[in-house]
């Protein structure tokens, strides 16, 4: 039982360090291919569990992408919003966030109470390494 507590916690350590050092949100898909680098035995069901225990303890936070699914993130950073390469399928973070304007005048003018959250912007397009 204390062994696979421990393995446990290796696993969620892992994964939480690949979101970290990625910089950017990544797909359970683009995490475990990482992390089977440090422990060959995971399986996709194994992140996926980790993933869903990481975001329990707020460590991690859910983002949805309109075509990559569903995507993770370390929890609490600064606004930032997400370029999408449509060849690669890569996401890369784009750090700070030109809508403030945008969004403080919803909130003035906030439509029938609505009141605003969050926002996630993506921006698609192609990146550096694919229009070489
Ligand atoms: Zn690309
Ligand atoms: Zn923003």
């Amino acid at each position: 039982m204390l062994m696979k507590l421990k393995r446990l916690t290796k696993q969620k350590r892992i994964i939480n360090k690949i979101c970290k050092e990625s910089g950017t949100a990544l797909t359970p898909k683009e995490i475990y291919s990482e992390a089977k680098k440090e422990i060959d035995s995971i399986n996709l069901a194994t992140i996926y569990r980790n993933l869903n225990q990481l975001v329990e303890d707020k460590k991690l936070t859910k983002i949805k992408h309109a075509l990559k699914g569903t995507l993770y993130e370390i929890s609490g950073k600064s606004p930032h919003h997400y370029l999408f390469c449509t060849s690669c399928d890569t996401t890369f973070e784009k750090p700070g966030c030109g809508l403030s304007t945008c969004i403080e005048e919803l909130k003035e003018h906030s439509y029938d109470g609505f009141i605003v959250q969050s926002h996630e912007v993506y921006i698609h397009g192609i990146c550096p390494n694919c229009a070489k």
